[in-house]
């Protein structure tokens, strides 16, 4: 079967120094309208217990300087505010921020009949026209809107968000349980084990260390009583940390992006534990592994492509007891007989050996497997 997806490519561009002065404008054009008009309709509610509707234009008049920029950026803002103030009310979500400057540097724009397009060497964007890009990979498809952003340590990134048909991965008639873990990534039920990449792991050590950096010259700033910004020493090592956070994020984004993709092609259904990640976090030992593991982001990739590709993914109950049943006989053990600390232990009903990951992951599968047998009666977490 072949479907419409909306597909996300990220470009890297290369802009001169009169389109930097262009982004800049409208970053900055973006985040103004969007603390106005946010607090705005915070004043008026105050006011008058009414919801504010306004609108961009209405404080064209009053700063000129936003007609500089493309109108549809600012008309984007008013719909991310809106969809801001729906998730509030109606998902219980947070109530909007203000932006601050530097942080999330980025505006979207669509395209109108071709406003942006992609040439091999360049993307065209409404109202300033070619910028120099590296371009990949071919995109196939409807551009539908462009989100340009410039990052911490100063590269600037196009994400072209583009209508695309994909086609469904042939099956292969092998399931397969996860388990999300600590010491490795993941455990599967065939007995495999993938471990946190270790590329990953000299990059965190690098990135303490400048960070240890950042702190000294902060300090030392602060004694001489000069301020962060016109400390170079201060400057040129924030940079430093900056890039290294970014390869980090892009070397761990494409771990993610292979590892679920395997998995997806290989497999036709895919179990996986439906972790309260939120809850976990707040355990202080588990938050950095986790954190740095991106189960969540993991998670979230399988169940898009999994969609993209005709494939099923189950997400089983978190409360199932996956780690403490006995793959070979059912056996459920007391919660004690099983501290986190033991990585393998006998069944003491049938006397299997169990490697506590792999045991894990083949009970989420079966589980999993019998959640989507029940489906069609309607039950949704236990069997
Ligand atoms: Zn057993």
């Amino acid at each position: 079967m072949s479907k419409q997806i909306l597909k996300a490519y990220k470009i890297r561009l290369y802009p001169t120094e009169d389109q930097q002065i262009f982004f800049a404008k409208s970053f900055g054009c973006t985040r103004f309208i969007w603390n106005k008009m946010l607090n705005d309709k915070i004043e008026h509610y105050r006011e008058t217990k009414t919801e504010l509707k306004n609108t961009p234009a209405q404080y064209k008049t009053e700063f000129e300087w936003l007609k500089e920029v493309d109108s549809l950026a600012l008309a984007n803002v008013q719909q991310n505010l809106r969809s801001a103030y729906s998730k509030f009310f109606k998902q219980g979500s947070g109530f909007p921020k203000f932006k601050k400057k530097g942080i999330k540097d980025s505006y979207t724009t669509n395209n109108q009949k071709g406003t942006v397009s992609v040439t091999q060497s360049s993307v065209k964007l409404p109202k300033i026209g070619h910028i120099k890009a590296k371009i990949h990979r071919s995109i196939n498809g409807l551009i539908k809107s462009a989100t340009i952003s410039k990052s911490p340590s100063g590269k600037y990134h196009v994400s072209l968000l583009v209508e695309t048909m994909v086609d469904d991965l042939p099956k292969t008639h092998s399931n397969i349980g996860i388990d999300l873990g600590l010491t490795d990534f993941i455990t599967l039920s065939d007995g495999l084990k993938v471990a946190n990449p270790k590329f990953l792991s000299k990059l965190e050590i690098k990135m303490a260390k400048s960070q240890k950096i950042l702190a000294k010259r902060r300090l030392v700033a602060k004694t001489q009583q000069r301020k962060l910004s016109e400390s170079r020493n201060y400057q040129k090592q924030r940079l430093k940390v900056a890039k290294v956070y970014e390869k980090i994020t892009n070397a761990r984004k494409d771990f993610l992006h292979k590892l679920s993709f395997n998995l997806i092609k290989n497999h036709d259904v895919i179990a996986i534990e439906d972790l309260n990640i939120k809850g976990m976090v707040k355990n202080r030992k588990l938050a950095k592994a986790i954190s740095d593991s991106s189960w969540s982001t993991f998670t979230a990739m399988l169940a898009y492509k999994s969609e993209w590709y005709g494939k099923e993914l189950v997400k089983i109950d978190r409360w199932y007891p996956s780690s403490k049943t006995c793959s070979g006989c059912d056996h459920v053990l007391a919660k004690a007989e099983l501290p986190l600390s033991v990585r393998s232990w006998q069944c003491p009903n049938c006397l299997q050996s169990n490697d506590r990951d792999i045991n894990a992951s083949i009970n989420i599968l079966n589980q999993g497997l019998r959640c989507l047998k029940n489906k069609t009666v309607g039950a949704t977490g236990l069997a």
